[in-house]
Parts: structure tokens; sequence; C-alpha cells
């Protein structure tokens, strides 16, 4: 039996929730709750709603419900940057596992598959949204960078992944900012608004799928027949139940190595107001964008389609009993946000953030993520990395394959290698992961 000892909860307020043409959209409504459904989830991420998407493929008539805690878009998966890419590296940020060339194939091929479903559902029944091919760029300022984007670019070569490299002045060129001296731009990434996104995709789900805002599991019972009750105390039956709670699996009472295995850290970001044509200047001739630094601790950036900054900085590590952001901490992050924008944008610099805000990232040591059965009939997902969008939505999808018993060779693949490594007890790993932060933001420098 896992009783649920902390809820999730909002930190500032996300722009692209606040900005997204369906914020006001409504799901089901509580009146319609039934006593059982076939396939209960919980979480209304990417995580659970590709599996709604699955399962109801799989089982047309199945009839399942969906809870979470807040509003659709509004926790981790509407609260992202909006990167949702194909050409993915994976690399162990704690301990020696290594990834084969097969292993790095493999995640592309499971991001490829999930990426498409989405891209189809949105041009169906969403096109409105905002969910653009733009790609990305991978890039650096610092010339002790240049090593990491070079180490990048023979990886992709290995995995035969196409990409441009581009020098300063056409980096300058393209993004409007002459910030960064080189940059690597893959064409196979979407960007989005992330809480248009699913919130989309949770109202495109299939009439057999119930989605309920608002709706807070305070326990979930194992077992024959297994359920979860609501606050409030109502008892929900299930036959299978699927947990896609982010880093909040830690706190829903079940035991296990790999539970413990998952990690998770804290990120912050901001974006402007809608920029005037005065400002919009410096844009000319400039197509929407999006960055990561190649150093692991550097700021992302994008230009969005719709006029603004969008600036995602600083990391904290978030220990079990510290998954919401604390007030002080987020206060600590927002000069780090400004400074962000104004070192790549200095002519915009009165320009004001109108939103500010920060989020959960579940992390694992190996980047591999929690994936399978966890007690009698209840399974979980949680994601192992900063890419969790795509992430997410193979976990989901693959669950759901799992517990209806479809097989393939991709799920195969995710059976045997989707395990997190070893990290120690969080007595030990919060001062581990402190430090390494503290050391990773030094060597970012300008990065940042
Ligand atoms: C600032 C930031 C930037 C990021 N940028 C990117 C990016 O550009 N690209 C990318 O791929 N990934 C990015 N990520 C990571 C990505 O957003 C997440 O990994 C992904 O959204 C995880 O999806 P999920 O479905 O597993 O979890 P979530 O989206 O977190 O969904 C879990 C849901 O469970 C609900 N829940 C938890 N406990 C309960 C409970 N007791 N009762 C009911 N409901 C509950 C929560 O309310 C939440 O809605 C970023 C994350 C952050 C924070």
């Amino acid at each position: 039996m896992g009783k649920v000892t902390n809820f999730p909860k909002d930190t500032g307020v996300n722009p692209w929730f606040e900005t997204a043409v369906n914020k006001d959209r409504t799901y089901t409504d509580l009146s319609e709750l039934q006593d059982s459904y076939d396939y209960v989830i919980v979480g209304a991420g990417f995580g659970g709603v590709m599996a709604a998407y699955e399962l109801s493929k799989n089982d047309p008539k199945a009839r399942i419900a969906i809870f979470d805690a807040l509003k659709v878009g509004t926790f981790s998966s509407g609260r992202n940057a909006g990167f949702l890419h194909i050409s993915q590296v994976s690399a162990s940020l704690v301990g020696f596992d290594k990834f084969t060339l097969e292993d790095q194939k493999e995640l592309c091929k499971l991001n490829g598959i999930v990426i498409r479903r989405i891209d189809e559902i949105v041009k169906a029944k969403a096109p409105e949204i905002d969910f653009r091919w733009d790609g990305m760029y991978h890039a650096v300022r610092e010339a002790r960078n240049v090593k990491a984007l070079n180490a990048l670019a023979s990886e992709f070569d290995r995995m035969g992944v196409k990409y441009e490299m581009f020098g300063h002045e056409e980096m300058t060129k393209r993004l409007g900012t002459d910030f960064y001296t080189q940059g690597l731009y893959t064409a196979d990434c979407v960007l989005d608004n992330p809480a248009e996104l699913i919130r989309a995709l949770a109202g495109a789900l299939p009439e057999n799928v119930s989605v309920f805002e608002h709706s807070v599991i305070t326990e979930v019972k194992e077992g024959k027949t297994p359920s979860v009750i609501l606050k409030g105390g109502r008892e929900i039956k299930a036959s299978k139940i699927i947990l896609t709670v982010n880093a909040f699996i830690k706190n829903f009472g079940f035991k296990g190595q790999e539970i413990s295995d998952v990690s998770a850290i804290q990120s912050f970001g901001a974006m402007t107001r809608e920029l005037t044509d005065e400002e919009m200047k410096i844009f000319e001739g400039v197509q929407p964008w999006g960055i990561t630094a190649t150093h692991p601790a550097g700021a992302t950036v994008r230009y969005t389609a719709r006029r603004r900054v969008f600036v995602r900085t600083d990391i904290a590590y978030a220990s079990e009993k510290r998954l919401n952001i604390p007030e002080q901490r987020f206060e600590q992050a927002k000069p780090l946000l400004r400074n962000a924008f104004v070192k790549r944008f200095p002519t915009l610099k009165d320009v004001p953030f109108e939103y500010t805000y920060g989020g959960l990232i579940a992390f694992t040591g190996n980047t591999n993520p929690l994936f399978g059965q966890i007690a009698e009939n209840v399974y979980a997902g949680t994601t192992s990395d900063g890419s969790g969008v795509s992430r997410a939505s193979i976990l989901g999808t693959y669950l759901a394959d799992l517990i209806q018993g479809v097989d393939s060779p991709e799920l195969d693949y995710i059976i045997k290698h989707y395990h997190p490594n070893y990290l120690p007890p969080e007595i030990l790993r919060t001062p581990g992961a402190h430090a390494a932060l503290w050391w990773k933001n030094v060597k970012a420098g300008s990065e940042l």
C-alpha cells in the first residue's frame, strides 16, 4: 500500500500556461467520476497522457481515467523549455555506465516513434497550437567548451545524424545576438509551447478516456483489484494502475532500489513580455529558434514564434523531501535569469520579464528511467534526464503495451535496459549533488 506523503505545487507563474491558447479549456467534470475503471493513471503529463493514447489504441473499449492534482499543463510537462528533439545523445551523469552505438540509435528511434505520433495528433486535432519543426542549436560561447561541441558532432557522425556546424558570423545572423561563437544545428526538433501542447493532447484523447484535473491522489492500494484514494476519501478501483508522477514516485510509499535511485533537480525559467516593433528590429530576418548550451549547466534560450524571449538557467538539487521549490531558492534564481537574458540581449536590457517560475526534472545516475511493475497491478514510469518530454512519452506508451501484453522489439529493449544505476542514500546524495552542481556552475562560466 502506498500512502502519498508529498504533493506537487506550482512555483512562480508559468508563462507557457498563461499564454496558451487553450488555457481555459476544461476536461471531464468530476460529476462523471465512476467507482471503477479498467485503467487508472495518476499524472496527466506526457507520461500519463501518452499511456492513455496507447491503452486506448490497444483496447478502444477500455474505460480509462487520468487523475492529476493540478491543472493539466501547469506542472513539468507544461513548464519545460519546449524542445522535443529526436536526435539525442545519452551520457551517464554518475558512475561509469556506457552507452553503445546501438543504445544511442535506439533512443533516437524511440524518440522518433513518439514524437511523430504527437505530430500526427497535433496535425489532426490541434493545428492551431504553437508546435513547429524549427530545429535546435547546441551552442557554445567559451573556447574551452568547443571540444564538447566537437565531441557531440563526432557522436552524431557515428550515429548517422544529419547536422550543420556554424561559426560566429553565421550564428549571429541566424540568432540576432552575437553571444555564441559556434553552434551545431539539427533540424529534427520541434519547438513548442509545452503547456499548449500537453493540454491539446489531453483534450484530443478518445472518448473512453476521462481526464480529471484538481484530483489529488492520497493513497494507492496494490492487490488483485488495486485502487486509488482521492483527497476526501473516495476510492476508485481499477484492474491496473499506472503512476506517471515524475519524481513524486519517491513520495508514494512504494519501496524498491530503483525507486530510491530516482533523483531530481529543479531549474528556473523566465519569459519577456511580447517585444515591440522597435525591439523586434534585432530579429529582422531571424526565424524562431531554440538553443541549449553544450555545457550541461549552461542556459537554454528561445526566441519564440510569438515575439518573446525565454531563458532557462540555474540548477538546484531536489532532495526527496524537498521536491517542491522553497521560496528562498526561487528568489536566488531570479537575478541569474535576468543576467542570462541581459548578457545575450544587451539592447533589450530594459525589457522586463512578464513571468518567472521554477520546475522539477527527475534524473537518474545513468540517465536510464524507472520503468515497469512496482507492486501488484501497479506500474510506474519516471524520466531520467533533461530531455524528459519524449522520454516520458516513451515510458507511457510502452507501459501501456507492457500491461496489455503487446510485444515489440522496442518493448523488449526497454525492459532490458531501462534500469537506473545505484545512487547512494539521500544522506550522502544530497551533499554530493550540491557539491557537483556548484562545481558545474563554476565551470560553466559565461554559458550560464
Ligand atoms: C524548466 C524545465 C525545462 C525543461 N525543458 C525540457 C525540454 O525542453 N525538453 C524536454 O524534453 N524536457 C524538458 N524538461 C523535462 C520535462 O518537462 C519532464 O521530464 C517531463 O515533462 C516529465 O513528464 P512526466 O509526465 O513524467 O511528469 P510531469 O509532467 O511532471 O507529470 C506528472 C504529473 O503528476 C501529477 N501528480 C504528482 N503527484 C500526484 C498526486 N499525488 N495526485 C495526483 N497527481 C499527481 C503532477 O501534478 C504532474 O502533473 C524540462 C523541465 C523543466 C522543469
